[in-house]
C-alpha cells in the first residue's frame, strides 16, 4: 500500500463494479475511505413546495446505502455517513484523516455542480487535491465522435452518429477486498423519520417491490434477461402499464447508481451472443442511448433546461392554476389514462414510460399549467428521478425541448384505447370504473344515464365529469403555442 489516502465522496453512484474514482485509488494501491454525506438541501422543499427528495425515493435511498455498506463490510472497509454539507464535511474530514486526495463521479447539473465547486475550493485551501471522474453514461465523452459543446440538438442525429464512431468502454471490475478504515466514527443511517418523512406503506398494485442496492439492481437484470426471459422481447411489450415485465424497471437502480449502463450494455452482448439477437436487444441499448443524451444536452445547455421556456427559450404564458393542478396530481381529471397513471405515481412512485408522456402531455397541451409544476411533482414522486432524464423528458414533451418539433399532443382516449385496449390497467387504478366494460371505460363522458346506472357510476359523483373539453383546450394552446413560436422563429431569423 502507498502512503496515500482516498476518499471516495459517493453520490448518485452506489455501487462497486465499474466505479472508476474507487477504481483509480486501487490502482494508486491507496487506503480507501469510502464516504456518504445525507445532503440536508435534498431534503427541502422544491420551488412549489414538494418534498425535494419524496418517501418513496427517500427509502431506495437508503436501501441502496445499505447494501453499499454490507459489501464495503464484507471487503474489510465500510462507509462513513454524515447528514449535512459535504462541502463543509468533507473538508473537515480530509484534516482528521490527513487525506492525500478526494475522488467522485461528476454531475452536471447546477446544484450539484454548485457542491462540486465549493468543495474543490475548500480542499484546495488546505491542500487536498479532487479528481472527478465521469461515469453516469453508457457513452462516455472521450469516446463521442464530438465535443459536449457540438452535441446535436436533434436526439437522431446525436444517435446515429453516436452508432456508427463510438464504442463503449469495458467495465472496470469489482474489488475483492479493501483496506480496513483508520479509527473513526462510522456514522450511522439514519431512517425515514429522521429525514423528516414518513415511511411509505407498499401499494400491491404497484409494478414491482423495487428494493434499493447493487445487489438489486443484478438480480433484477439476471431476472429479466436470464430467468424469465424478457429482453428477446422488449421492444413488443416496452409500452406496456399493468406488471414487472413490460420494461426493464432498471430505471431506479441507474438513477442511484446502483447499476451502471455499460454493465447492462455488457450483459445484453452475452445475452445476444447465447440466447438471441435482435429488435428488442437493441432497442433497450436505444433507449441507454436517450438518457446518455440527456445527461450531454444538460452539460452542454446548463441551467435552461429548468427555465420554464425550456432549452428552446420559447416564452409561453404557462398557467398556474392550483385547482386544475390538484386534479392532476390527485388523477381526477375525468381522463381515466391521466387520472390512473397518476393515481399509480402517488401510490407507488413510479409510472410507465407511455403513462408519463400521456400525463405531461396533458397537463402542458390540454391544461396549458406550467410544465415546472408537473416536473417538480415527479422529482417529488419518483424513485427513479434522475435530474436529467426528468427536465429533459419535460422539455421535450412541453414543446420547449431542444428536439422538441412545434406543438405536437397526445390523443389520450386514442392512446387508451390503443396501449390498454381492454381496460386492465384503468380498471387497475380506477376501482370505480371497474364495472364499466370494455370499450366504454375510455371515454365515460360518453355513459348515458342508463348506462351509469347499470355499471354502478355516477358522473360528477363517484367519477369527475372531464375538467376541460379535450379538443377545444388542444386547440386553445396550440394557437398560444403557435403565437409564440413564430415569435421565436423570427427573432432568430433576425438575428
Ligand atoms: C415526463 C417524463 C419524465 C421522466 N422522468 C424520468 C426520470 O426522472 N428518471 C428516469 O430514469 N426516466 C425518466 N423518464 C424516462 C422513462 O419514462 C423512464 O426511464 C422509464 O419509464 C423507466 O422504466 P424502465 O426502466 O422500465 O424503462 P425501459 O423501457 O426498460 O428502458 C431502459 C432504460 O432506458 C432509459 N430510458 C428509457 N426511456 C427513456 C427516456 N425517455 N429518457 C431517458 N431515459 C430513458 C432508462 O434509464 C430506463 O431504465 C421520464 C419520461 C417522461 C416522459
Amino acid at each position: 500500500m502507498s502512503n496515500k489516502r482516498i476518499l471516495i465522496w459517493y453520490r448518485n453512484d452506489l455501487r462497486l463494479h465499474d466505479h472508476e474514482p474507487l477504481n483509480k485509488a486501487l490502482k494508486e494501491k491507496a487506503e480507501i475511505i469510502p464516504f456518504y454525506c445525507f445532503d440536508e438541501r435534498q431534503f427541502r422543499k422544491t420551488s412549489y413546495g414538494f418534498p425535494k427528495t419524496g418517501n418513496f425515493r427517500a427509502q431506495f435511498l437508503l436501501e441502496s446505502l445499505a447494501d453499499l455498506k454490507k459489501s464495503l463490510q464484507e471487503r474489510g472497509s465500510d462507509l462513513i455517513i454524515r447528514k449535512g454539507l459535504p462541502e463543509k464535511i468533507i473538508p473537515q474530514l480530509a484534516q482528521e484523516l490527513k487525506l492525500t486526495a478526494v475522488y467522485y463521479h461528476q454531475e452536471v447539473t447546477a446544484e450539484e455542480l454548485a457542491v462540486e465547486k465549493a468543495l474543490e475550493s475548500g480542499l484546495n485551501k488546505i491542500r487536498v487535491k479532487t479528481e472527478s471522474f465521469w461515469g453516469a453514461t453508457l457513452y462516455h465523452p472521450d469516446n463521442l465522435p464530438f465535443k459536449i459543446a457540438h452535441i446535436p440538438e436533434l436526439f437522431t442525429n446525436f444517435r446515429k452518429k453516436v452508432e456508427k464512431a463510438s464504442t463503449v468502454d469495458p467495465i472496470l471490475p469489482t474489488p475483492k477486498s479493501l483496506s480496513p478504515l483508520p479509527a473513526i466514527e462510522i456514522g450511522t443511517l439514519p431512517d425515514l423519520a429522521a429525514l423528516g418523512l414518513e415511511t411509505p406503506i407498499f401499494d400491491q398494485r404497484g409494478v414491482l417491490k423495487f428494493r434499493g442496492g447493487e445487489t438489486a439492481a443484478l438480480e433484477r437484470l439476471e431476472e429479466y434477461f436470464w430467468q424469465k426471459n424478457c429482453l428477446k422481447s422488449y421492444k413488443e411489450t416496452r409500452n406496456g402499464m399493468l406488471g414487472g415485465d413490460y420494461s426493464s424497471k432498471f430505471s431506479p437502480w441507474l438513477a442511484s447508481g446502483c447499476i451502471s449502463p455499460r454493465y447492462i450494455y455488457e450483459a445484453v452482448q452475452k445475452y445476444e451472443q447465447q440466447r438471441v439477437k435482435n429488435d428488442s436487444t437493441y432497442w433497450l441499448i436505444f433507449e441507454l442511448l436517450w438518457r446518455d443524451y440527456f445527461r450531454f444536452i444538460c452539460a452542454k445547455h446548463g441551467n435552461k433546461i429548468f427555465y420554464p421556456s425550456g432549452l428552446q427559450g420559447l416564452d409561453l404564458p404557462w398557467k398556474e392554476d392550483w385547482q386544475r393542478f390538484q386534479l392532476w396530481q390527485e388523477g381526477k381529471t375525468g381522463y381515466p389514462l391521466v387520472d390512473a397513471n397518476m393515481r399509480e405515481l402517488a401510490a407507488t412512485g413510479f409510472m410507465s414510460n407511455r403513462g408519463r408522456q400521456n400525463v405531461a402531455s396533458f397537463l402542458t397541451k390540454n391544461l396549458g399549467l406550467n410544465w415546472i409544476m408537473g416536473a417538480e411533482w415527479f422529482e417529488s414522486l419518483l424513485i427513479d428521478y434522475d435530474v436529467c432524464s426528468n427536465y429533459g423528458n419535460w422539455n421535450y414533451t412541453a414543446g420547449v425541448g431542444n428536439d422538441a418539433r412545434g406543438f405536437r399532443y397526445f390523443n389520450i382516449p386514442k392512446q387508451s384505447k390503443d396501449y390498454d385496449p381492454l381496460g386492465e390497467y384503468l380498471r387497475h387504478w380506477l376501482p370505480e370504473l371497474a364495472a364499466v366494460p370494455g370499450d366504454k371505460i375510455h371515454e365515460p363522458w360518453k355513459l348515458s344515464s342508463e348506462e351509469q346506472k347499470r355499471y354502478q357510476v355516477r358522473l360528477g359523483v363517484d367519477y369527475p365529469q372531464p375538467v376541460v373539453d379535450f379538443f377545444k383546450s388542444i386547440k386553445t394552446n396550440e394557437a398560444i403555442y403557435s403565437t409564440r413560436e413564430k415569435g421565436t422563429r423570427l427573432m432568430t431569423n433576425d438575428r
